[in-house]
């Protein structure tokens, strides 16, 4: 089988790049390579559902999420509509508990502005303004956002493939590549054939069935192609150092959980509430009060940290994350003790639903821990640390001759996914 250009990794971005190279460089022979069974089983599905708009983004730091959130904030909306699929405008309350967290948002709103935003769709409130359009909300002053919007990314996902499907890109399921050789005039891929058993009882409580361990199902396979891009989510850093690319990076992985939330409860706020985050250096924030795509109710995301990118439940494979290469980035990180204290703070939350729900209570008082009836969704991210055990802020791209790798590409990863795709298309064909 031989191919121009081979994407490993079926999330939103795999898919996105899939969609955009087909549209741009019409004729192109395109596959995608995904271990599951369909696109978007991870990440892309087990998110906030926010498309976000960039007013929290540093447009220096964060440069290329905001743009790239700013870019395919019209897409989406055209797209949902044309596609029929849902598109909920919620809007967004940014809460500040203190002078500092107002302070914040008076950057906010000039970020708001340099990302390209309307002057309109962010407004400064006084704690009074906020009392008379969120009464449930207790805060010193806030930042409200009326265009972020409540969609279905893995609904988006789909849409995406059919379309690529239609141009002639071919998927391949249910394939984890495992190797990777690098040519003069080629690359080799060489995958695995999977089986998704059917999902036990056990694994189906909550309101998301989770992704059940793939079983082998064949022996080896290839393909050939000239070109590889690697956007395989949390496992893209591991694809990378397997062609000896990125070694300088290390990562971690971190849960984010959810409590659905019903009764009382689920009436405190119209749209979204937001505190301001306090530990920018580090992937923690405060758990969010979140109104879903189809109205349900939700807080979160946390940010546990666990030891594997589909550690749904447990801490995954501690022995094995712990130890991998480099080691020195995560011993850096590791000895600073603010992180430490932040991760056992994210622990007590993930053990407690009360040590949870407290964190959201500090700004929705009226919150109560029985009207937090389940566990949500829960979507596992990888975060890059470099050699000085610092979180890295940006995407990351590492490339040789013959390969793209995509590390990094967190939130709002899935509402930037098209704009991306198109700086990516146009990288990849200028080679
Ligand atoms: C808790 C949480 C909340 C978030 N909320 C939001 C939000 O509200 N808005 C927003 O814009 N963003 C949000 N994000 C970020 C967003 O979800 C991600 O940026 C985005 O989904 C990443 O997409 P991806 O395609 O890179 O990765 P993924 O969705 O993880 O896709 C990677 C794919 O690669 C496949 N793969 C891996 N290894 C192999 C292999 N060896 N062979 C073949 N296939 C392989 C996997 O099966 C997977 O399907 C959130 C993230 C988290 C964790």
């Amino acid at each position: 089988m031989e191919y121009d250009i081979v994407i490993v990794g079926g999330g939103i971005l795999g898919t996105a790049l899939a969609y955009q190279l087909s549209k741009h460089i019409p004729g192109e022979r395109i596959v995608v390579v995904e271990k599951e069974e369909g696109v978007a089983r991870h990440t892309s599905s087990r998110n906030t559902g926010v498309i976000h708009r960039p007013f929290y983004l540093d447009p220096i730091s964060k440069g290329k999420f905001a743009r790239c959130a700013q870019e395919s904030y019209e897409f989406w909306k055209e797209y949902a509509a044309r596609k029929g699929l849902p598109w909920r405008e919620v809007g967004t309350l940014e809460v500040a508990l203190d002078e500092a967290q107002l302070a914040r948002l008076k950057k906010y709103k000039a970020w708001s502005l340099q990302n390209g935003m309307g002057d309109s769709e962010v407004r400064l409130l006084s704690a009074e303004e906020v009392r008379e359009i969120e009464p449930s909300a207790w805060c010193a002053g806030a930042l409200l956002c009326t265009t972020d919007t409540a969609v279905d990314f893995g609904a988006f996902t789909r849409a995406l493939r059919d379309d690529a499907e239609e141009r002639g890109v071919k998927f391949l399921f249910g394939c984890e590549v495992k190797k990777i050789v690098e040519k003069k005039d080629g690359v080799d891929i060489l995958y695995q054939r999977l089986i998704t058993p059917p999902t036990p009882s056990y694994l189906k409580r909550g309101n998301f069935a989770e992704v059940p361990p793939l079983r082998v199902r064949g022996g080896e396979e290839g393909l050939r192609a000239h070109y590889m891009v690697n956007c395989a989510g949390g496992a893209a850093l591991k694809i990378a150092h397997l062609m000896g690319v990125a070694r300088e990076f290390a990562d971690l992985n971190f849960r984010g959980e959810y409590l659905i939330v019903e009764g009382e409860s689920a009436r405190l706020a119209l749209r979204n509430v937001y505190s301001v985050p306090r530990h920018t250096d580090f992937p923690f924030l405060d758990p969010h009060y979140v109104v879903r795509v189809d109205g349900r109710v939700e807080i979160g995301p946390s940010a546990v940290p666990v030891f594997g990118s589909y550690a749904y439940r447990g801490v995954g494979n501690v022995l094995g994350k712990l130890t991998e290469k480099p080691l020195a980035n995560k011993l850096r990180l590791l000895r600073n003790p603010e992180f430490l204290r932040l991760c056992g703070k994210e622990w007590r939350s993930a053990l407690s639903k009360d040590a949870m729900v407290a964190r959201v209570q500090k700004f929705l008082p009226d919150l109560r821990v029985a009207d937090c009836v389940a566990r949500g969704t829960a979507g596992v991210r990888a975060s890059l640390i470099d050699r000085n055990g610092r979180f890295v802020p940006e995407v990351v791209e590492a490339q040789t001759p013959r390969s793209l790798h995509i590390l990094n590409y967190n939130s709002p990863g899935a509402t930037g996914a098209p704009a991306y795709a198109a700086d990516l298309t146009r990288l990849i064909s200028k080679l």
